[in-house]
């Protein structure tokens, strides 16, 4: 990953900066969470107090546009982003909790027959991007 980042970098014109290397290292570690630019921040800023949130915000999207990081937006307008570790050449569903605000990765695309069904319609799917809106099993047993 850190020779990727180099040469996805270095493709583009980019420098491989302290913050880079940190925040990518930060993504790297994430075992499924999905961070906002704030969380971000904070996490970074434990490793160095020589970073911005502006700083942040650019990076995460540059890192986006090269295809390193997955953003998307959880529902409550605030852009979460990850490294999308999974085979699956689309971008994996979310499964979002109404009540306690986790959020679950489910990594089956299972959208075969919709997308063939919009490619019959002579549409080109790229990617998709997924959120389903519920309840999770915790919250479902404190419902009752
Ligand atoms: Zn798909
Ligand atoms: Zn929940
Ligand atoms: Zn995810």
């Amino acid at each position: 990953m850190q020779t990727k980042l180099k040469e996805a970098l270095h493709q583009k014109g980019f420098r491989v900066t302290p913050q880079r290397q940190i925040i990518l290292e930060l993504m790297m570690n994430l075992d499924g969470r999905h961070l906002t630019a704030d969380e971000v921040y904070s996490l970074a800023r434990e490793r160095t107090d020589d970073i911005s949130l502006a700083t942040i915000y650019r990076t995460l999207e540059l890192f986006v546009e090269m295809n390193l990081l997955r953003r998307f937006d959880s529902g409550d307008g605030v852009f979460r982003y990850e490294i999308d570790t999974s085979q699956s050449e689309h971008y994996h569903h979310h499964l979002i909790c109404l009540e306690c605000g986790k959020i679950i990765e489910f990594n089956d695309d299972l959208l075969d027959e919709l997308e063939s069904r919009i490619a019959e319609k002579g549409f080109e799917i790229a990617d998709h991007c997924l959120r389903f809106f519920g309840y999770c099993q915790d919250c479902k047993k404190k419902k009752r």
